[in-house]
Protein backbone atom coordinates (compact mmCIF):
# COMPACT_ATOMS: atom_id res chain seq x y z
CA UNK A 1 0.00 0.00 0.00
CA UNK A 2 1.24 3.53 -1.08
CA UNK A 3 -0.29 6.49 1.25
CA UNK A 4 0.35 9.49 -0.63
CA UNK A 5 -0.10 12.96 2.03
CA UNK A 6 2.16 15.81 0.58
CA UNK A 7 3.78 17.34 3.85
CA UNK A 8 3.86 13.74 5.58
CA UNK A 9 3.79 10.01 5.51
CA UNK A 10 2.58 8.82 8.66
CA UNK A 11 1.21 5.14 8.73
CA UNK A 12 -2.74 4.85 9.33
CA UNK A 13 -3.14 4.34 12.81
CA UNK A 14 -6.71 3.64 14.26
CA UNK A 15 -9.19 5.85 15.08
CA UNK A 16 -9.84 6.53 18.31
CA UNK A 17 -12.43 4.28 19.80
CA UNK A 18 -13.15 2.63 16.42
CA UNK A 19 -13.50 -0.88 15.94
CA UNK A 20 -12.24 -1.05 12.55
CA UNK A 21 -14.03 -4.31 10.97
CA UNK A 22 -14.79 -5.83 14.21
CA UNK A 23 -17.82 -6.59 13.70
CA UNK A 24 -17.20 -7.14 10.12
CA UNK A 25 -14.86 -9.81 11.05
CA UNK A 26 -17.53 -11.54 13.14
CA UNK A 27 -20.38 -11.64 9.70
CA UNK A 28 -17.98 -12.16 7.33
CA UNK A 29 -15.67 -14.70 9.30
CA UNK A 30 -15.27 -17.45 6.29
CA UNK A 31 -17.30 -19.90 7.33
CA UNK A 32 -17.69 -23.59 5.18
CA UNK A 33 -21.71 -23.14 5.18
CA UNK A 34 -21.21 -19.41 3.95
CA UNK A 35 -21.93 -19.00 0.21
CA UNK A 36 -21.47 -16.26 -1.94
CA UNK A 37 -24.91 -14.97 -3.02
CA UNK A 38 -26.13 -15.34 -6.67
CA UNK A 39 -25.62 -12.49 -8.91
CA UNK A 40 -28.52 -10.52 -10.97
CA UNK A 41 -28.69 -12.30 -14.19
CA UNK A 42 -27.51 -10.04 -17.02
CA UNK A 43 -30.05 -7.56 -18.84
CA UNK A 44 -30.76 -8.57 -22.47
CA UNK A 45 -32.38 -5.36 -23.14
CA UNK A 46 -30.81 -3.98 -26.33
CA UNK A 47 -30.91 -0.19 -26.78
CA UNK A 48 -31.95 0.33 -30.48
CA UNK A 49 -34.89 -2.20 -29.35
CA UNK A 50 -36.09 0.13 -26.57
CA UNK A 51 -35.85 2.97 -28.48
CA UNK A 52 -38.23 2.18 -30.88
CA UNK A 53 -41.29 1.85 -28.36
CA UNK A 54 -41.16 5.60 -27.41
CA UNK A 55 -40.33 6.33 -31.23
CA UNK A 56 -43.61 4.47 -32.35
CA UNK A 57 -45.47 6.11 -29.26
CA UNK A 58 -44.38 9.80 -30.44
CA UNK A 59 -44.94 8.97 -34.43
CA UNK A 60 -48.38 7.73 -33.93
CA UNK A 61 -49.54 10.29 -31.77
CA UNK A 62 -47.89 13.28 -33.87
CA UNK A 63 -49.70 11.09 -36.66
CA UNK A 64 -52.87 11.78 -34.72
CA UNK A 65 -52.25 15.44 -34.89
CA UNK A 66 -51.39 15.08 -38.57
CA UNK A 67 -54.73 13.60 -39.23
CA UNK A 68 -56.82 16.16 -37.51
CA UNK A 69 -55.36 18.82 -39.57
CA UNK A 70 -52.68 20.21 -37.37
CA UNK A 71 -50.20 21.09 -40.05
CA UNK A 72 -52.14 22.92 -42.01
CA UNK A 73 -53.70 24.44 -39.03
CA UNK A 74 -50.01 25.71 -38.25
CA UNK A 75 -49.66 27.12 -41.45
CA UNK A 76 -52.64 29.08 -41.48
CA UNK A 77 -51.88 31.26 -39.20
CA UNK A 78 -53.91 33.46 -36.43
CA UNK A 79 -56.17 31.74 -34.06
CA UNK A 80 -55.57 28.46 -36.07
CA UNK A 81 -51.63 28.48 -35.21
CA UNK A 82 -52.05 29.36 -31.98
CA UNK A 83 -54.16 26.44 -31.67
CA UNK A 84 -52.39 24.05 -33.69
CA UNK A 85 -49.18 24.99 -31.75
CA UNK A 86 -50.88 24.78 -28.06
CA UNK A 87 -52.54 20.67 -29.48
CA UNK A 88 -49.02 19.77 -30.36
CA UNK A 89 -47.42 21.11 -26.86
CA UNK A 90 -50.16 19.23 -25.20
CA UNK A 91 -49.62 15.79 -26.71
CA UNK A 92 -45.93 16.09 -26.30
CA UNK A 93 -46.46 17.34 -22.61
CA UNK A 94 -48.60 14.27 -22.10
CA UNK A 95 -46.59 11.89 -23.40
CA UNK A 96 -43.08 13.69 -21.64
CA UNK A 97 -44.91 13.02 -18.57
CA UNK A 98 -46.06 9.72 -19.07
CA UNK A 99 -42.47 8.44 -19.96
CA UNK A 100 -40.66 10.78 -16.76
CA UNK A 101 -43.22 8.56 -14.24
CA UNK A 102 -42.76 5.52 -16.04
CA UNK A 103 -38.65 6.04 -15.75
CA UNK A 104 -38.66 7.59 -12.14
CA UNK A 105 -40.26 4.11 -11.48
CA UNK A 106 -37.55 2.05 -12.08
CA UNK A 107 -39.48 -0.57 -14.11
CA UNK A 108 -36.68 -3.55 -13.56
CA UNK A 109 -36.53 -4.34 -17.11
CA UNK A 110 -34.67 -0.72 -17.65
CA UNK A 111 -32.70 -0.43 -14.41
CA UNK A 112 -31.26 -3.42 -14.50
CA UNK A 113 -30.07 -2.54 -17.44
CA UNK A 114 -29.58 1.71 -16.98
CA UNK A 115 -29.02 1.83 -13.54
CA UNK A 116 -30.71 4.46 -11.72
CA UNK A 117 -28.47 7.20 -12.61
CA UNK A 118 -29.19 6.68 -16.07
CA UNK A 119 -33.02 6.56 -15.12
CA UNK A 120 -33.39 9.58 -13.53
CA UNK A 121 -30.87 11.83 -15.76
CA UNK A 122 -33.10 10.74 -18.70
CA UNK A 123 -36.24 11.48 -16.08
CA UNK A 124 -34.86 14.84 -15.47
CA UNK A 125 -34.92 15.47 -19.36
CA UNK A 126 -38.45 14.23 -19.72
CA UNK A 127 -39.34 16.53 -16.96
CA UNK A 128 -37.70 19.69 -18.43
CA UNK A 129 -39.90 18.77 -21.87
CA UNK A 130 -42.81 18.35 -19.70
CA UNK A 131 -42.58 21.66 -17.94
CA UNK A 132 -41.73 24.03 -20.93
CA UNK A 133 -44.61 22.38 -23.09
CA UNK A 134 -47.49 22.40 -20.65
CA UNK A 135 -46.43 26.49 -20.31
CA UNK A 136 -46.73 26.34 -24.03
CA UNK A 137 -49.79 24.16 -24.47
CA UNK A 138 -51.40 26.42 -21.60
CA UNK A 139 -50.71 29.75 -23.20
CA UNK A 140 -51.07 28.92 -26.67
CA UNK A 141 -54.07 27.21 -25.75
CA UNK A 142 -55.56 29.74 -23.70
CA UNK A 143 -54.60 33.07 -25.65
CA UNK A 144 -56.51 30.93 -28.83
CA UNK A 145 -59.73 30.58 -26.59
CA UNK A 146 -60.18 34.13 -25.63
CA UNK A 147 -59.04 35.12 -29.72
CA UNK A 148 -61.93 32.95 -30.65
CA UNK A 149 -64.61 34.68 -27.86
CA UNK A 150 -63.17 38.01 -29.03
CA UNK A 151 -61.22 38.97 -25.78
CA UNK A 152 -58.19 38.51 -24.32
CA UNK A 153 -55.25 35.27 -22.69
CA UNK A 154 -57.07 36.46 -19.12
CA UNK A 155 -61.03 36.48 -20.71
CA UNK A 156 -59.96 33.01 -22.62
CA UNK A 157 -58.74 31.42 -19.32
CA UNK A 158 -61.58 32.79 -17.03
CA UNK A 159 -64.27 31.70 -19.83
CA UNK A 160 -62.24 28.05 -19.83
CA UNK A 161 -62.12 27.94 -15.92
CA UNK A 162 -65.65 28.94 -15.61
CA UNK A 163 -67.39 27.12 -18.14
CA UNK A 164 -65.18 23.61 -19.61
CA UNK A 165 -64.99 20.63 -17.22
CA UNK A 166 -61.75 19.73 -16.33
CA UNK A 167 -60.00 22.96 -16.37
CA UNK A 168 -59.53 24.19 -12.63
CA UNK A 169 -57.99 20.75 -12.54
CA UNK A 170 -55.74 21.16 -15.03
CA UNK A 171 -54.90 24.65 -13.99
CA UNK A 172 -54.07 23.08 -10.72
CA UNK A 173 -51.57 20.20 -12.48
CA UNK A 174 -50.04 22.70 -14.38
CA UNK A 175 -49.04 25.10 -11.25
CA UNK A 176 -47.66 21.65 -9.77
CA UNK A 177 -45.72 20.86 -12.90
CA UNK A 178 -44.06 24.24 -12.80
CA UNK A 179 -43.06 24.30 -8.99
CA UNK A 180 -41.62 21.18 -9.44
CA UNK A 181 -39.91 21.95 -12.52
CA UNK A 182 -38.15 25.04 -10.15
CA UNK A 183 -37.93 22.68 -7.00
CA UNK A 184 -35.29 20.58 -8.97
CA UNK A 185 -33.67 23.21 -10.46
CA UNK A 186 -30.20 22.47 -8.80
CA UNK A 187 -29.78 26.00 -7.38
CA UNK A 188 -32.95 25.90 -5.66
CA UNK A 189 -32.87 21.86 -4.68
CA UNK A 190 -29.47 22.96 -2.92
CA UNK A 191 -31.34 25.51 -0.88
CA UNK A 192 -33.94 22.91 0.47
CA UNK A 193 -33.94 19.64 2.36
CA UNK A 194 -33.61 16.60 0.51
CA UNK A 195 -37.44 15.68 1.99
CA UNK A 196 -39.13 18.60 1.26
CA UNK A 197 -37.34 18.24 -2.38
CA UNK A 198 -39.05 14.46 -2.26
CA UNK A 199 -42.90 15.23 -1.09
CA UNK A 200 -43.32 18.18 -3.45
CA UNK A 201 -41.85 16.33 -6.53
CA UNK A 202 -44.25 13.01 -5.27
CA UNK A 203 -46.76 15.49 -6.12
CA UNK A 204 -45.99 15.00 -9.93
CA UNK A 205 -48.40 12.18 -9.70
CA UNK A 206 -51.10 13.96 -8.67
CA UNK A 207 -50.53 16.38 -11.53
CA UNK A 208 -50.36 14.22 -14.55
CA UNK A 209 -53.69 12.71 -12.72
CA UNK A 210 -55.73 16.48 -12.94
CA UNK A 211 -54.27 17.10 -16.48
CA UNK A 212 -55.85 13.82 -17.98
CA UNK A 213 -59.48 15.01 -17.66
CA UNK A 214 -59.26 17.78 -19.82
CA UNK A 215 -57.10 16.04 -22.45
CA UNK A 216 -60.55 13.69 -22.68
CA UNK A 217 -63.00 16.24 -23.03
CA UNK A 218 -61.08 19.41 -24.47
CA UNK A 219 -58.20 17.45 -26.50
CA UNK A 220 -59.14 17.76 -30.20
CA UNK A 221 -56.94 15.26 -31.22
CA UNK A 222 -58.76 13.03 -28.79
CA UNK A 223 -62.23 14.14 -27.38
CA UNK A 224 -63.65 13.72 -31.30
CA UNK A 225 -61.63 10.47 -32.64
CA UNK A 226 -62.85 7.34 -31.26
CA UNK A 227 -59.45 5.84 -32.62
CA UNK A 228 -57.30 8.35 -30.85
CA UNK A 229 -59.44 7.78 -27.69
CA UNK A 230 -59.16 4.20 -27.58
CA UNK A 231 -55.07 5.09 -27.89
CA UNK A 232 -55.18 7.65 -25.04
CA UNK A 233 -56.50 5.17 -22.35
CA UNK A 234 -54.57 3.06 -24.03
CA UNK A 235 -51.12 4.72 -23.05
CA UNK A 236 -52.69 6.50 -20.07
CA UNK A 237 -53.23 2.51 -18.83
CA UNK A 238 -50.30 0.83 -19.57
CA UNK A 239 -48.32 3.87 -17.36
CA UNK A 240 -50.63 3.08 -14.67
CA UNK A 241 -49.73 -0.60 -14.92
CA UNK A 242 -45.97 -0.15 -14.99
CA UNK A 243 -45.80 2.75 -12.29
CA UNK A 244 -47.68 0.38 -9.73
CA UNK A 245 -46.39 -2.52 -10.53
CA UNK A 246 -42.55 -1.19 -10.27
CA UNK A 247 -43.25 0.76 -7.37
CA UNK A 248 -45.89 -1.30 -5.55
CA UNK A 249 -43.66 -4.57 -6.35
CA UNK A 250 -40.90 -3.23 -4.79
CA UNK A 251 -42.34 -2.48 -1.79
CA UNK A 252 -44.07 -5.65 -1.32
CA UNK A 253 -41.15 -7.28 -2.16
CA UNK A 254 -39.39 -5.68 0.81
CA UNK A 255 -42.50 -6.20 2.79
CA UNK A 256 -42.25 -10.14 2.51
CA UNK A 257 -38.47 -10.48 2.47
CA UNK A 258 -37.04 -10.58 6.38
CA UNK A 259 -34.22 -8.38 6.93
CA UNK A 260 -32.65 -7.40 10.46
CA UNK A 261 -29.84 -5.56 11.85
CA UNK A 262 -27.43 -8.39 13.41
CA UNK A 263 -24.99 -5.15 14.69
CA UNK A 264 -23.49 -2.02 14.12
CA UNK A 265 -19.70 -1.45 14.12
CA UNK A 266 -17.35 1.68 14.13
CA UNK A 267 -15.05 1.22 11.03
CA UNK A 268 -13.40 5.34 10.58
CA UNK A 269 -14.38 8.79 11.75
CA UNK A 270 -18.03 9.48 11.45
CA UNK A 271 -17.89 6.18 9.53
CA UNK A 272 -19.91 3.00 11.17
CA UNK A 273 -21.30 -0.38 9.33
CA UNK A 274 -24.75 -1.81 9.90
CA UNK A 275 -24.10 -5.83 9.01
CA UNK A 276 -27.73 -7.11 8.22
CA UNK A 277 -29.19 -10.55 7.81
CA UNK A 278 -32.79 -12.91 8.07
CA UNK A 279 -34.63 -15.22 6.09
CA UNK A 280 -34.08 -12.63 2.98
CA UNK A 281 -31.40 -13.20 2.15
CA UNK A 282 -32.45 -17.01 1.03
CA UNK A 283 -34.60 -15.22 -2.13
CA UNK A 284 -31.55 -12.19 -3.15
CA UNK A 285 -29.27 -11.89 -6.35
CA UNK A 286 -27.40 -8.98 -5.65
CA UNK A 287 -23.98 -8.11 -7.09
CA UNK A 288 -20.88 -5.66 -5.46
CA UNK A 289 -21.55 -2.46 -5.99
CA UNK A 290 -25.20 -2.63 -6.04
CA UNK A 291 -27.22 -0.56 -3.10
CA UNK A 292 -30.38 -0.88 -1.67
CA UNK A 293 -32.87 1.54 -0.32
CA UNK A 294 -33.20 0.80 3.47
CA UNK A 295 -35.99 1.93 5.37
CA UNK A 296 -35.58 0.83 9.46
CA UNK A 297 -38.59 0.28 10.87
CA UNK A 298 -38.53 2.35 13.95
CA UNK A 299 -40.67 5.09 15.32
CA UNK A 300 -38.36 8.11 13.08
CA UNK A 301 -36.99 6.29 10.24
CA UNK A 302 -40.13 3.99 9.26
CA UNK A 303 -41.59 6.46 6.89
CA UNK A 304 -38.49 7.00 4.58
CA UNK A 305 -35.73 5.06 2.86
CA UNK A 306 -31.98 5.88 1.70
CA UNK A 307 -30.20 4.51 -0.47
CA UNK A 308 -26.77 2.51 0.99
CA UNK A 309 -24.66 0.08 -1.42
CA UNK A 310 -23.72 -3.05 -0.38
CA UNK A 311 -19.62 -2.73 1.09
CA UNK A 312 -18.90 -6.07 1.09
CA UNK A 313 -19.85 -9.42 -1.06
CA UNK A 314 -23.11 -10.44 -0.18
CA UNK A 315 -23.04 -13.99 1.71
CA UNK A 316 -25.65 -16.33 2.99
CA UNK A 317 -24.10 -15.06 6.12
CA UNK A 318 -25.72 -11.32 5.56
CA UNK A 319 -25.20 -7.86 4.21
CA UNK A 320 -22.93 -5.04 5.10
CA UNK A 321 -23.41 -1.60 4.73
CA UNK A 322 -21.09 1.30 5.27
CA UNK A 323 -22.62 4.25 6.43
CA UNK A 324 -21.00 8.35 6.59
CA UNK A 325 -22.61 10.03 9.77
CA UNK A 326 -24.09 12.88 7.05
CA UNK A 327 -27.19 14.09 8.64
CA UNK A 328 -29.93 12.48 11.19
CA UNK A 329 -31.33 9.59 9.74
CA UNK A 330 -27.73 8.01 8.66
CA UNK A 331 -26.36 9.11 11.96
CA UNK A 332 -29.57 7.22 13.34
CA UNK A 333 -28.72 4.28 11.12
CA UNK A 334 -25.66 3.51 13.45
CA UNK A 335 -27.37 3.79 16.34
CA UNK A 336 -29.67 0.89 15.16
CA UNK A 337 -30.31 -2.03 17.58
CA UNK A 338 -29.36 -5.47 16.99
CA UNK A 339 -32.92 -7.32 15.88
CA UNK A 340 -34.39 -4.31 14.53
CA UNK A 341 -36.05 -4.85 11.61
CA UNK A 342 -35.56 -3.43 7.77
CA UNK A 343 -36.99 -3.20 4.68
CA UNK A 344 -34.93 -3.57 1.59
CA UNK A 345 -35.68 -2.19 -1.56
CA UNK A 346 -33.40 -3.02 -4.52
CA UNK A 347 -31.13 -4.21 -4.91
CA UNK A 348 -30.20 -1.32 -7.40
CA UNK A 349 -27.41 -0.32 -9.59
CA UNK A 350 -25.36 -1.21 -12.59
CA UNK A 351 -22.32 -0.17 -10.60
CA UNK A 352 -20.61 -4.13 -10.84
CA UNK A 353 -17.90 -5.52 -11.62
CA UNK A 354 -19.46 -6.89 -15.00
CA UNK A 355 -19.31 -3.80 -16.63
CA UNK A 356 -15.34 -4.25 -17.00
CA UNK A 357 -16.37 -7.89 -19.19
CA UNK A 358 -13.24 -8.98 -16.66
CA UNK A 359 -10.98 -6.14 -17.70
CA UNK A 360 -8.55 -4.71 -15.65
CA UNK A 361 -9.66 -2.16 -13.24
CA UNK A 362 -8.59 1.16 -11.47
CA UNK A 363 -10.79 1.72 -8.72
CA UNK A 364 -11.28 5.05 -7.08
CA UNK A 365 -12.74 5.95 -3.97
CA UNK A 366 -13.34 9.30 -2.30
CA UNK A 367 -14.53 9.70 1.39
CA UNK A 368 -17.90 7.00 1.85
CA UNK A 369 -17.82 6.20 -1.53
CA UNK A 370 -15.33 3.11 -0.39
CA UNK A 371 -18.62 1.14 0.32
CA UNK A 372 -19.55 0.12 -2.91
CA UNK A 373 -15.52 0.47 -4.10
CA UNK A 374 -14.60 -2.35 -1.45
CA UNK A 375 -17.67 -4.39 -2.37
CA UNK A 376 -16.86 -4.13 -6.03
CA UNK A 377 -13.19 -4.91 -5.55
CA UNK A 378 -13.99 -8.32 -3.86
CA UNK A 379 -15.70 -9.49 -7.10
CA UNK A 380 -12.81 -8.87 -9.22
CA UNK A 381 -10.72 -11.63 -10.08
CA UNK A 382 -6.76 -11.51 -10.30
CA UNK A 383 -6.62 -11.04 -13.78
CA UNK A 384 -7.70 -7.79 -13.37
CA UNK A 385 -5.26 -6.67 -11.35
CA UNK A 386 -7.07 -4.02 -9.12
CA UNK A 387 -5.47 -0.47 -8.66
CA UNK A 388 -7.49 1.21 -5.95
CA UNK A 389 -7.18 4.91 -5.33
CA UNK A 390 -8.72 6.38 -2.20
CA UNK A 391 -9.07 9.57 -1.49
CA UNK A 392 -9.68 10.53 2.39
CA UNK A 393 -8.82 13.62 4.76
CA UNK A 394 -6.64 11.39 7.11
CA UNK A 395 -5.65 8.22 7.69
CA UNK A 396 -8.39 8.44 10.22
CA UNK A 397 -11.54 9.04 7.72
CA UNK A 398 -10.27 5.77 5.89
CA UNK A 399 -12.65 2.50 6.25
CA UNK A 400 -11.92 -1.26 6.08
CA UNK A 401 -8.27 -0.55 5.23
CA UNK A 402 -7.08 -4.20 6.28
CA UNK A 403 -9.58 -5.47 4.05
CA UNK A 404 -8.70 -3.60 1.07
CA UNK A 405 -5.30 -4.23 1.88
CA UNK A 406 -5.89 -7.72 2.39
CA UNK A 407 -8.66 -7.92 -0.97
CA UNK A 408 -5.59 -6.11 -3.54
CA UNK A 409 -2.81 -8.68 -2.14
CA UNK A 410 -4.88 -11.24 -3.07
CA UNK A 411 -6.02 -9.99 -6.41
CA UNK A 412 -2.22 -8.93 -6.96
CA UNK A 413 -3.26 -5.57 -7.07
CA UNK A 414 -2.14 -2.36 -5.40
CA UNK A 415 -3.62 0.53 -3.20
CA UNK A 416 -3.03 3.96 -2.89
CA UNK A 417 -4.03 6.62 0.21
CA UNK A 418 -4.22 9.75 -1.22
CA UNK A 419 -4.42 11.94 2.36
CA UNK A 420 -3.98 15.86 3.31
CA UNK A 421 -5.79 18.72 2.64
CA UNK A 422 -7.44 19.57 -0.87
CA UNK A 423 -4.37 22.41 -1.54
CA UNK A 424 -1.71 20.27 -1.42
CA UNK A 425 -2.52 18.52 -3.94
CA UNK A 426 -3.34 21.09 -6.04
CA UNK A 427 0.43 21.70 -7.09
CA UNK A 428 0.55 18.04 -8.17
CA UNK A 429 -2.75 17.19 -9.68
CA UNK A 430 -2.90 13.49 -8.82
CA UNK A 431 -5.68 12.79 -11.34
CA UNK A 432 -3.38 14.67 -13.91
CA UNK A 433 -2.67 11.99 -17.15
CA UNK A 434 0.71 12.24 -16.96
CA UNK A 435 0.19 10.93 -13.03
CA UNK A 436 -1.72 8.74 -13.99
CA UNK A 437 0.31 7.18 -17.09
CA UNK A 438 3.38 7.11 -14.47
CA UNK A 439 1.44 4.86 -11.66
CA UNK A 440 -0.69 3.04 -13.52
CA UNK A 441 1.04 2.29 -17.40
CA UNK A 442 -1.41 0.33 -18.89
CA UNK A 443 -4.72 2.81 -17.49
CA UNK A 444 -5.76 3.30 -21.05
CA UNK A 445 -6.61 -0.29 -21.58
CA UNK A 446 -8.61 -0.32 -18.01
CA UNK A 447 -11.70 0.36 -16.97
CA UNK A 448 -12.23 2.63 -14.33
CA UNK A 449 -15.22 2.93 -11.46
CA UNK A 450 -15.48 5.75 -9.48
CA UNK A 451 -17.62 6.70 -6.35
CA UNK A 452 -16.75 9.87 -4.34
CA UNK A 453 -17.92 13.41 -4.25
CA UNK A 454 -18.78 15.50 -7.40
CA UNK A 455 -14.77 17.13 -7.50
CA UNK A 456 -13.44 13.97 -7.12
CA UNK A 457 -15.70 12.28 -10.09
CA UNK A 458 -14.78 15.13 -12.61
CA UNK A 459 -11.05 15.47 -11.49
CA UNK A 460 -11.06 11.63 -12.42
CA UNK A 461 -12.86 11.65 -15.65
CA UNK A 462 -11.05 14.38 -16.72
CA UNK A 463 -7.49 12.68 -15.78
CA UNK A 464 -8.90 9.65 -17.19
CA UNK A 465 -9.96 11.15 -20.86
CA UNK A 466 -6.77 12.35 -21.02
CA UNK A 467 -4.92 9.11 -20.10
CA UNK A 468 -6.81 7.53 -23.05
CA UNK A 469 -9.70 5.84 -21.15
CA UNK A 470 -12.42 5.76 -23.39
CA UNK A 471 -15.57 6.91 -21.80
CA UNK A 472 -17.55 4.06 -21.85
CA UNK A 473 -14.99 2.18 -20.04
CA UNK A 474 -15.43 5.11 -17.03
CA UNK A 475 -18.42 3.90 -14.81
CA UNK A 476 -19.38 5.74 -12.04
CA UNK A 477 -21.78 5.39 -8.90
CA UNK A 478 -23.82 9.29 -7.61
CA UNK A 479 -24.68 9.52 -3.95
CA UNK A 480 -26.51 12.48 -4.65
CA UNK A 481 -29.74 13.09 -6.34
C1 LIG B 1 -27.11 5.18 -5.13
C2 LIG B 1 -26.67 5.70 -3.78
C3 LIG B 1 -25.89 4.91 -2.96
C4 LIG B 1 -25.47 5.39 -1.71
N1 LIG B 1 -24.67 4.62 -0.92
C5 LIG B 1 -24.22 5.10 0.25
C6 LIG B 1 -23.36 4.32 1.09
O1 LIG B 1 -23.01 3.19 0.79
N2 LIG B 1 -22.94 4.88 2.26
C7 LIG B 1 -23.30 6.14 2.63
O2 LIG B 1 -22.90 6.60 3.71
N3 LIG B 1 -24.11 6.90 1.86
C8 LIG B 1 -24.59 6.41 0.69
N4 LIG B 1 -25.42 7.18 -0.08
C9 LIG B 1 -25.79 8.50 0.40
C10 LIG B 1 -26.86 8.35 1.48
O3 LIG B 1 -28.04 7.85 0.91
C11 LIG B 1 -27.11 9.71 2.13
O4 LIG B 1 -25.94 10.12 2.74
C12 LIG B 1 -28.18 9.59 3.18
O5 LIG B 1 -29.41 9.32 2.57
C13 LIG B 1 -28.21 10.91 3.94
O6 LIG B 1 -29.40 10.99 4.68
P1 LIG B 1 -29.46 11.92 5.98
O7 LIG B 1 -30.89 12.09 6.31
O8 LIG B 1 -28.56 11.39 7.02
O9 LIG B 1 -28.82 13.26 5.51
P2 LIG B 1 -29.50 14.57 4.92
O10 LIG B 1 -28.77 15.71 5.49
O11 LIG B 1 -30.99 14.49 5.03
O12 LIG B 1 -29.16 14.42 3.38
C14 LIG B 1 -27.86 14.68 2.88
C15 LIG B 1 -27.88 14.44 1.38
O13 LIG B 1 -28.06 13.05 1.15
C16 LIG B 1 -28.93 12.84 0.03
N5 LIG B 1 -30.10 12.07 0.45
C17 LIG B 1 -30.78 12.15 1.62
N6 LIG B 1 -31.79 11.28 1.64
C18 LIG B 1 -31.75 10.64 0.45
C19 LIG B 1 -32.56 9.64 -0.16
N7 LIG B 1 -33.60 9.08 0.48
N8 LIG B 1 -32.27 9.24 -1.42
C20 LIG B 1 -31.22 9.78 -2.08
N9 LIG B 1 -30.40 10.72 -1.56
C21 LIG B 1 -30.68 11.15 -0.32
C22 LIG B 1 -29.34 14.17 -0.49
O14 LIG B 1 -28.52 14.53 -1.59
C23 LIG B 1 -29.07 15.12 0.66
O15 LIG B 1 -28.80 16.38 0.20
C24 LIG B 1 -25.85 6.70 -1.30
C25 LIG B 1 -26.67 7.48 -2.12
C26 LIG B 1 -27.08 6.99 -3.35
C27 LIG B 1 -27.95 7.85 -4.23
Amino acid sequence: MSILSPGRSASPAPAPGARPGAAAGATREPNRTVRRLPRPRASRLRTGDLLALPWFVTLVTVGLWVRHGGVTALLSGGTDTLLSIGQISGLIAALAAMGGLILSSRPRFLERRYGQDQLIAAHRWFGIVTVFTVVLHAVADTWAWGAATGGTIVTGLVDLLANEAWMVAALVGTVLMVVIGLSSWRRLRQLMPYETWYFVHLTGYLAVLLGFGHQLTLGADIATDTLALWWWWALAIVTVLVVTYSRLGDLLRSLTRRFYVTAVSREANGIGSVHVSGPGLARLRVAGGQFFNIRALTGDLWWQAHPYSVSAAPTTAGLRFTVKELGEDSTRMLQLKPGTRLLLEGPYGVFTSEQAHGAPVVLVAGGVGIAPIRALLEDCGPHQTPVVIVRVHDEFDLAHKIELERLVASRNGSLHVLTGPRQWFTRTDPFSAQTLRAWIPDVASRHVFMCGPASLESAVMKGMRKAGVPTAHIHSERFGV
